[in-house]
């Protein structure tokens, strides 16, 4: 799974991707620092894989990851081809869900690219400029539906879809605010719209806002965000950089200390798999504890084919224990298999979060 990070010049989306690479890249106080789109490996945070690693003694742990795409540059003119704009477009277009960093902090030592802190100017700036590559997009796209109607009966219905979405991002409103039946979400899905993807709010707040209610800014984006059914999540790129330089033991200590429990990092990685509709699974032994990232509704022969394209080809059965069930044998396989706790499922059954797995299989 790939998220993107796009913002305003100057809202912190170096720091974060900092933060998340730990790599130290500068981030600099002058617009335009970042060029290329760099990528960052997230792990997803998952004490079911630290406990499941502890009980079977495993000498490997791997957790489920998330790459972030840093696409720095994204500025008023983009979609006219300024600043490298349609470079940062088709980075866009490759990614699975976006991050907009919304800068919601004072500071008179950073400088504005637009001379104030205005969230929700700033973000339809952004947006504005995605609109306005999507109407290209479309407008393309219809001209070759006009062109196809009598040949092809499915170009009228595609061109209904096309002129439903025109309307509303001629409105200045992203894809993403129309509602659509499955089907027409079905033809839309090859349209690849920027605004269409799944977003998530980040509301970037000083360092020492973290912790206390939600100020101004972030209101403000918080509505924005309700209007566009996303979500909105609340950091201090500030803290996730100084955060991604402690140790375990350490970062606990100083959230404890700013009266939060989960980092922010933590809570966009959560944010995103819920936005991205993705559970793990997970398999344990002695040789390694994995999470696996699927979709949701994944059959088992599917998630086994996450792990080997063997093991899905000679699939034969899912030995599958919920983590919860598993704990109250203290974690212990054996043991919950003489209960006749572990269920054998077929190809069909479809894969929960926290199911783990043994499959069975033909080689
Ligand atoms: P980018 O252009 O969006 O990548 O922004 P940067 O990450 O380079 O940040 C621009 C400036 O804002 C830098 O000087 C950062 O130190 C500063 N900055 C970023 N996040 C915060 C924050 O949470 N609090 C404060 N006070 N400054 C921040």
């Amino acid at each position: 799974m790939k998220l993107g990070i796009v913002g305003l010049p100057n809202v912190g989306k170096s720091t974060l991707f900092n933060a998340i690479t730990q790599a130290g890249a500068e981030a600099q106080n002058y617009p335009f620092c970042t060029i290329e789109p760099n990528v960052g490996v997230v792990t997803v945070p998952d004490e079911r894989v630290d406990n499941l690693t502890n009980i079977n003694k495993s000498k490997k742990t791997v957790y489920a990851t998330i790459d972030f795409v840093d696409i720095a540059g994204l500025v008023k003119g983009a979609s006219q081809g300024e600043g490298l704009g349609n470079k940062f477009l088709s980075n866009i277009r490759e990614v699975d869900a976006i991050i907009h960093v919304v800068r919601a902090f004072d500071d008179t030592n950073v400088v504005h690219v637009d001379g104030s802190v205005d969230p929700v100017r700033d973000i339809d700036t952004i947006n504005l400029e995605l609109i306005f590559s999507d109407i290209e997009i479309l407008q393309r796209r219809q001209a070759k539906a006009q062109k196809a109607l009598k040949a092809d009966k499915n170009a009228a219905k595609e061109l209904e879809v096309i002129n439903k979405f025109l309307n509303v991002l001629g409105q200045n409103k992203s894809a993403r605010t129309l509602e659509l039946t499955e089907a027409e979400k079905e033809i839309s899905k090859d349209f690849n719209l920027l605004t269409d993807k799944p977003v998530i709010y980040v509301a970037n707040v000083s360092e020492d806002e973290i912790g206390s209610a939600d100020n101004d800014y972030v209101k403000k984006i918080k509505e924005f965000a309700q209007t566009e059914n996303a979500a909105c999540v609340v950091i201090s790129a500030r803290i996730e950089e100084e955060l991604s330089s402690l140790s375990a033991e350490e970062k606990k200590e100083y959230l404890a200390d700013l009266g939060v429990d989960q980092s922010g990092l933590d809570k966009l990685v959560r944010a995103s798999y819920d936005l991205l509709g993705l559970i793990s699974f997970l398999t344990t032994g002695p040789d390694e504890t994995r999470a696996w990232t699927i979709s949701k509704g994944t059959s088992a022969q599917n998630a086994a084919g996450k792990i080997h394209s063997d093991i899905q080809r000679g699939f034969i059965r899912a030995e599958t224990i919920a983590y919860d069930e598993l704990m109250k044998v203290d974690g212990n396989m054996v043991t919950a298999k003489e209960k006749g706790l572990i269920r054998s499922e077929g190809k069909e059954y479809v894969m929960q979060d926290g199911d783990v797995v043994l499959f069975r299989f033909n080689v």
